[in-house]
């Protein structure tokens, strides 16, 4: 046999310790292949997840992400005293300043409430109120109480003047709930991609959007917690769920939640759960809750109009309308 070169002894020797070192490297990202953390913002459960990144960059984008999702909601949080919301729902003026982002984000909610022909709308504060959904003890308003915050409440009661004033009618207030968690995410996942996050997830409360790779996203079941009604990998897309199960109180047998329809200033009936699909939260969370007010027959029209949307809804009797192109995420 002949003999070898000390050349090709290294070489052989460096072969085994890069193949070693291959594996090593392999089983690290196992350990980290996945990191997870939780934290309650916005009223709910924000979940962060980073794929296959070196730990320590991933727990640092992580924390980032997570002090965005903090910022995000004290900006438009309804309850942050001295907060720009705040400000709108408090002062008497008819005529308020407010920051360009929380502008930014109302010109986007006025062409959202135009598109969804009033079905979104993030003026019906006077009526979250009377049905206090956010208090000890909700109840179902008299209809006396009813028609006055129907009165001050929609967006008919706003305009928008660039650069950043808000003309309002003196009772007119402002709830951004239906959307401020889309737009979470939307900045979280912007800021996980600064951070060098090629595969990672957010999620708050349900409202999702994930990049790189394969994942898999459950949808909630509206009537069994243990249950899923569908399992979707995104393929990039936003999603978003409204339901009539999250936030609900029960009166007389019968459940009143949260999603109101604007026309009635009562909860939205038709349907139990809505899944919108989008290129964005802010759309996706925005839209999800419209297509639960306008109800399975006008949601499904609505959204097999729009070719940049698809979903998936819940009907109040548990029957699924999904559009054509949904069954293509859908994975069970
Ligand atoms: P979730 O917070 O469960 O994801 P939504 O995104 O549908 O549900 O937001 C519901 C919240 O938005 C309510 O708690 C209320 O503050 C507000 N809201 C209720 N009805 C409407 C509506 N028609 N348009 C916009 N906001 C709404
Ligand atoms: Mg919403």
């Amino acid at each position: 046999m002949r003999k070898r070169s000390p050349i090709a002894v290294t070489m052989f020797f460096l072969a085994l310790f890069a193949i070693a070192f291959v594996v090593a490297l392999q089983f690290g990202r196992k350990d980290d292949d996945m990191l997870r953390r939780t934290q309650v913002a916005l009223g709910t459960l924000i979940e962060i997840q980073v794929r296959d990144m070196e730990r320590k960059a991933a727990w640092s984008a992580i924390d980032a992400a997570f002090a965005e999702v903090r910022r995000v909601d004290t900006l438009f949080s309804t309850y942050a005293e001295d907060g720009p919301v705040w400000k709108l729902n408090h002062d008497r003026d008819t005529l308020i300043e407010v920051p360009d982002e929380v502008f930014a984000l109302m010109l986007r909610c006025d062409s959202l409430t135009r598109a969804s022909d009033g079905a979104f709308d993030i003026a019906l504060e006077p009526l979250i109120r009377e049905w206090g959904f956010k208090d000890q003890d909700p109840a179902v308003p008299s209809s006396e109480e009813l028609t006055e915050a129907l009165q001050h409440s929609g967006w008919a009661h706003v305009r928008l003047e660039q650069p950043n004033r808000v003309h309002k009618s003196a009772d007119a207030m402002i709830n951004f709930g239906a959307i401020a968690k889309g737009y979470a995410v939307d900045r979280a996942v912007s800021v996980l991609a600064r951070e060098g996050v090629a595969e990672g997830l957010v999620n708050a409360g349900g409202e999702v959007r994930a990049t790189g790779g394969d994942w898999s996203i459950g949808i909630q079941h509206p009537r069994s917690t243990s249950e899923l009604a569908a399992v979707i990998d995104p393929q990039g897309r936003a999603v978003a769920t409204s339901g009539d199960y999250e936030q609900y109180f029960e009166q007389d047998g019968k459940r009143f939640h949260h999603i109101l329809d604007p026309a009635t200033g009562l909860p939205a009936r038709e349907c139990m759960s809505v899944t919108v699909l989008a290129d964005d939260d802010v759309t996706a969370d925005a839209l999800a809750t419209a297509v639960f007010v306008m109800g399975p027959r006008k949601g499904m029209e609505f959204m097999q109009q729009n070719p940049d949307i698809e979903g998936l809804i819940i009907d109040e009797s548990g029957d699924e309308h999904a559009t054509p192109g949904f069954a293509q995420f859908r994975t069970r």
